[in-house]
């Protein structure tokens, strides 16, 4: 099938190259020229596993290309893709004007029968007002889908060739066909395609973000009452993750979630629903929980140096949001970085993957380090921020020499409480006394 994607960021290179996988011709475009260039070098412009791999293949063989020219990839393409930004909007509701944009645009380019599909994640209502913009100038017939996207960074490649279903919303029984089509070989053993109205499979984005959100807070809830109460949060999350009416996944306490969707996802319906003149009063509490976590974690760092922070060389482990992506968008790290140099503090700090991002936001106002263990050198105390798998088992001998308070604050919970004692390190995680 001839595909383009619009928009090829995290969502829109992911899917643009998994699509070419399975055999599809695709075209992907965007405005920044440079990561076009980069791209068709076959050069990967985020770091997501797995997938410079299948980049470099489907260029090399052909099936994928990368321009900044819409008129030719529109043109060239029965499938249009818009994986455009819906950032949060001044109000808390998602900016929809990326998209509008374009669908006005695609009104006056498209020429003959296309599917314009909506990947990006865009309140209910959406497709109406994509199908109308479209409506204003085309003079040909299209159809408009929503197809939220449920990839995860850090596994995206993983998720997106199988996919624990696909949710599409359309209407259109000729739109449906193509779509199935599509998606076919994504499915082969056995996850569901579910098919709904475009209305139902937009909120249904925003409710799966929401609830996960919602699992996330509820256990750093659980985690400060186990700080007050001597109970110990690891201890509750296998008691309670065995029942399979709970699960086991997102129940890990730590300082928040962060991230380019589960702030923006969960404002962005709270907003939608106030426009309907709803309280969703659950929506309100999960996001002041995520605020205070995140506000909480620093307290305790500044209690335990009785405020007196100033001065202190202070190192932190990890910046991206999660661990597998180089996405620093929302990560607790930015907020407790300016929250030490504030305090007074020279940071360093080291992350596999996502401190080029960071340059960008601090610059030479802290010291970035080529390795985990030069980011400790001279340091006061160490702060993980992010469980990237070579933070959980470091050399700890190393750093009783290298940290002078011998003292870690661990945001994620990801090392043994008696195993630090042991070693004679002062240990602080989260909801384990
Ligand atoms: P992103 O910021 O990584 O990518 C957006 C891309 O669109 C950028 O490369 C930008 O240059 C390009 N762009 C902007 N305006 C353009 C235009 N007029 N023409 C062509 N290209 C243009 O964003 P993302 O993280 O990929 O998210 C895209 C959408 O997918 C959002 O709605 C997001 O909520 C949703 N989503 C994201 C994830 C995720 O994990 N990142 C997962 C599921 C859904």
């Amino acid at each position: 099938m001839k595909i383009s994607v619009i928009g090829t960021g995290y969502v829109g290179l992911v899917s643009g190259t998994c699509f070419a996988e399975t055999g599809n011709q695709v075209i992907c475009v965007d405005i920044d020229e440079s990561k076009v260039e980069r791209l068709n070098r076959k050069e990967c412009t985020i770091y997501e596993p797995g997938l410079e791999v299948l980049l470099e293949r489907n260029v090399g063989q052909g099936r994928l290309s990368f321009t900044t020219d819409l008129e030719y990839a529109v043109a060239n393409t029965d499938i249009i893709f818009l994986a455009l930004p819906t950032p949060p909007g001044g109000d808390g509701a998602a900016d929809l004007s990326y998209v509008l944009d374009m669908a006005e645009k695609l009104g006056t380019l498209i020429q003959d029968y296309k599917v314009i599909v909506d990947k990006s994640t865009v309140p209910v209502g959406t497709a109406d007002l994509v199908t109308a913009a479209i409506a204003k100038n085309a003079k040909v017939e299209f159809d408009v889908v929503s197809n939220p996207e449920f990839l995860k960074e850090g596994v995206a490649v993983e998720d997106f060739m199988k996919p624990d279903r696909v949710v599409i919303g359309t209407t259109s029984e000729k739109a449906m066909k193509i779509m199935e089509r599509l998606y076919k070989p994504y499915v082969m053993s056995g996850n569901p395609i579910v098919f709904m109205d475009e209305r139902s499979a937009e909120l249904t984005k925003y409710a799966a973000n929401s609830f996960l959100a919602t699992k996330i807070s509820f256990i750093n809830e659980i985690a400060n009452l186990c700080d007050l109460t001597g109970a110990n949060v690891d201890m509750i999350r296998k008691g309670i993750g065995t029942d399979d009416r709970i699960g086991k996944r997102f129940l890990f306490a730590g300082i928040g979630y962060g991230g380019s969707c589960f702030p923006k996802d969960v404002q962005a319906l709270e907003r939608t629903a106030k426009d309907y003149n709803y309280d969703f009063k659950i929506l309100n509490a999960v996001m002041d929980v995520n605020a205070a976590q995140k506000h909480m974690f620093f307290k305790r760092i500044k209690e335990t140096y009785e405020g007196k922070l100033a001065g202190k060389k202070v190192a932190v482990w990890g910046l991206a949001f999660k661990p597998n992506t180089d996405d620093i968008r929302e990560a607790p790290a930015l907020e407790l970085i300016t929250n030490l140099l504030a305090e007074g503090c020279e940071v360093s700090v080291y992350d596999p993957e996502a401190m080029d991002n960071v340059r960008g936001i601090f610059g030479d106002k802290i010291t970035f380090s080529k390795s985990m263990y030069l980011a400790t050198e001279n340091v006061d105390f160490l702060i993980v921020a992010t469980e990237w798998g070579v933070f959980r088992t470091p050399d700890f001998e190393k750093l009783a020499k290298t940290l002078k308070d011998k003292t870690i604050f661990d945001g994620r919970n990801i090392y043994e409480k008696d195993q630090l004692k042991e070693l004679g390190f002062n240990y602080y995680s989260i909801g384990r006394p």
